[in-house]
């Protein structure tokens, strides 16, 4: 299976002025072609900076792509730092400056004497023509390796990849396999407790299956590889019944599903809409449900001291008398450096509730928002159990 390192050029980047967003869509554009990465690299525009990358990146890898330092400038340095890789010169390419010249007139624009710039490339390189901007990307493909040099601007980068690129890797890499990522998203078992769950089938090979945690939510990444799209989903499906059977509703989604898309969909199926009640936030638990399951809403900022939490919810649907109310009541112990989120969720005759203290100085509205999403959630799969027990 092929190999690829991706290089970001740019010194804009090192200084955190400009996010490398071209990396991440090149290592998606990858994966769907069946090509392994092991390393990415950003580096900044330097001439023999770059060409050390590039060196050594072609040595552990049959694919090396780069990405910015293309242009007019004098700070533009990848067609020289690549002609210095390949110990090469680089020369006028009359064709390429006729095309740059068209460009121009088609913009209405005249070329600058830096414009021609661009004009030269590594002797052995062959151009892309690039019809949407002025920077002629080019590759070279030597001794069983690929270089690819690309424009840093993204919409540039991206239209290039798609048109040329991609076809070029799968013409020169006809016998790709097929990598599939799946991920699970479980909430409210820990990472420590999931990690014990599945710790056989995280040493596997393949597929491989990664962890991640944000804020109680943990992903199970599944990686697979094969020769065929449906031998590989086969890999990938077995796999994931595994995990599921092990941790059964834990799981709460896949891929793009997040557990407000899941709960507002449940929400909907059973034709619940939910009156909201909020003390001391900003609104984040209302605007979390869909307008389609909100039947109304109370935004609280001054909390009732004299209150405890549950005599707040007591009162308040005892006001409302409405069958199916969530609330969120956050309270700061400035002491502590910590916030008390309770969340409430009366459900016909039942009252539900969870609880959690978080850290006032990381905190995030997410946080809590998550854990009532996640409580009604569970208490309507509960029901729903509870109900066919009974039947
Ligand atoms: P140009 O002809 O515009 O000079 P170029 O190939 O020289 O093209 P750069 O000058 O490196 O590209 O970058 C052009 C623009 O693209 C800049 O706005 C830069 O911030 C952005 N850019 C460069 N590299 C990346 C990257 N890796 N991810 C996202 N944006 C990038
Ligand atoms: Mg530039």
């Amino acid at each position: 299976m092929a190999s690829a390192e991706i290089i970001a050029i740019g010194s804009e980047l090192l200084l955190g002025e400009t996010q490398d967003t071209n990396t991440l869509f090149l290592l998606c554009k990858l994966r769907d072609c069946g090509i392994n990465v092991f390393r990415t690299t950003m580096i900044g525009d330097n001439v023999n900076r770059i060409s050390n990358a590039i060196q050594e990146a072609l040595t552990r890898s049959d694919i090396v792509i780069t990405t910015g330092g293309l242009g007019p400038t004098v700070d533009d340095p990848t067609r020289e730092a690549v002609a210095l890789s390949f110990g090469c010169n680089l020369i006028f390419d009359k064709q390429l400056w006729e095309n740059i010249h068209e460009y121009f007139k088609k913009m209405q624009r005249n070329p600058t004497e830096n414009n021609k710039r661009q004009a030269y490339l590594p002797e052995i390189a062959e151009p892309i023509l690039n019809p949407v901007g002025t920077a002629p990307a080019f590759y070279i493909h030597q001794n069983n390796k690929l270089l690819i040099s690309l424009p840093g601007v993204p919409l540039e980068m991206k239209y290039l990849t798609e048109e040329t690129v991609i076809p070029l890797l799968k013409k020169i890499y006809s016998e790709n396999e097929v990598i599939l990522v799946r991920t699970l998203h479980s909430y409210g078992l820990g990472e420590s407790v999931i990690d014990e769950l599945v710790s056989d089938l995280e040493k596997a090979s393949n597929p491989t299956l990664g962890l991640s945690a944000k804020f109680g939510q943990i992903d199970l990444r599944i990686t697979a590889k094969g020769n065929t799209f449906l031998e590989t989903k086969k890999l990938i499906s077995d796999f994931e019944s595994q995990i599921r059977r092990r941790l059964g509703i834990n799981i709460f989604g896949s891929d793009d599903e997040t557990l407000a898309l899941v709960t507002n969909r449940m929400l909907y199926e059973k034709g619940i809409q939910l009156e909201t009640l909020e003390i001391n936030t900003n609104g984040c638990l209302s605007a979390a449900i869909e307008p389609k399951n909100l039947f109304s809403q109370t935004i609280k900022s001054e909390d009732p001291d004299s209150l405890t939490s549950d005599d707040i919810f007591m009162k308040h649907i005892a006001e409302t008398g409405y069958p199916y109310s969530i609330a969120l009541i956050n309270r700061k112990d400035k002491m502590q450096n910590q916030i008390h989120s309770k969340i409430y969720f009366k459900m016909n005759t039942n009252i539900y509730h969870k609880e959690r203290f978080y850290n006032s100085l990381t905190f995030s509205d997410e946080q809590p928002v998550l854990l009532a999403m996640e409580l009604i959630r569970e208490t309507i799969l509960n029901e729903a159990n509870t109900e066919t027990e009974m039947n």
